[in-house]
């Protein structure tokens, strides 16, 4: 049975208390804390100890899920994996641009504490929510070359916010803009295994997806994995939580 109120799955997070709204530096303030956060996630880790990007830490970014840019068509709407995180802080905003600013203090103070650069994973929950966010991302990793990004994203490469990922990615590189596709017959995705059955009927897509090597016990997180901003792996395939 899936967790939690059924009224509040239909458009939020089934733990209304750990959100946050951050429409203003007064809002943020009252907060207290920062937006990103180092991972304490036992499935991400800390530091990146494999691939190109080793030595950097992880920090990651979690939005409200099903009301922070969750298109409604998202495979996993109701089963959303925040529904087992009832502790993670989530942020929603209507103010892309504070929201954008607080973030890029946040990242500068980063990058003067790490000198080697920061590896940020998007987005634990939510998606990208506006065009003007993901083209904030843009311009930020034209401008820094040290920082770099990875996550999944539940929009369709052919919808409106999913062109403009797609965009991203065509300019930056999957190398530092490591955004796979969930639940996508195109390359460089993430599919469940429910979603198994639609590449099956794919014809003109190849099968060749590796399972999540966390999942199989086969690594102990993400830092000492480093798959899915990989290039070389066109789908990973996760078993639902
Ligand atoms: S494939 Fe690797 S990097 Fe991707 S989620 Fe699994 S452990 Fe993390």
């Amino acid at each position: 049975m899936i967790k939690g109120n059924t009224e509040l799955r239909k458009y939020t997070t089934i733990y209304p208390k750990s959100v946050y709204t951050i429409n203003s530096w007064d809002d943020y303030y009252a907060y207290g804390s920062k937006l990103l956060k180092q991972s304490n996630n036992k499935k991400l880790g800390k530091v990146l100890s494999r691939g190109a990007f080793k030595g950097k830490p992880l920090y990651s970014l979690s939005l409200v899920e099903r009301e922070m840019g969750c298109p409604k068509d998202c495979l996993h709407w109701d089963s959303c994996y925040g529904n087992n995180m009832p502790f993670a802080h989530r942020f929603k905003t209507d103010n892309d641009l504070v929201f954008c600013n607080i973030l890029i203090d946040e990242i500068f103070n980063l990058l003067i504490k790490h000198k080697q650069g920061i590896h940020i994973r998007l987005h634990v929950l939510g998606d990208f929510f506006s065009r003007y966010y993901i083209n904030w991302w843009k311009a930020l990793l034209v401008c820094h070359d040290k920082i770099s990004v990875y996550g999944y994203t539940a929009h369709t490469p052919n919808s409106q916010l999913g062109l403009e990922i797609k965009n991203v990615i065509d300019k930056i590189g999957f190398d530092r803009f490591a955004i796979r596709f969930s639940n996508s017959t195109v390359k460089m995705s993430a599919n469940s295994v429910e979603y198994e059955p639609r590449l099956v009927a794919s014809k003109n897509v190849s099968l060749k997806s590796i399972p999540c090597p966390e999942q199989e016990n086969k690594v102990l997180n993400c830092v000492s994995c480093a798959l899915c901003w990989n290039k070389n792996f066109d789908r990973v395939l996760f078993y639902t939580h």
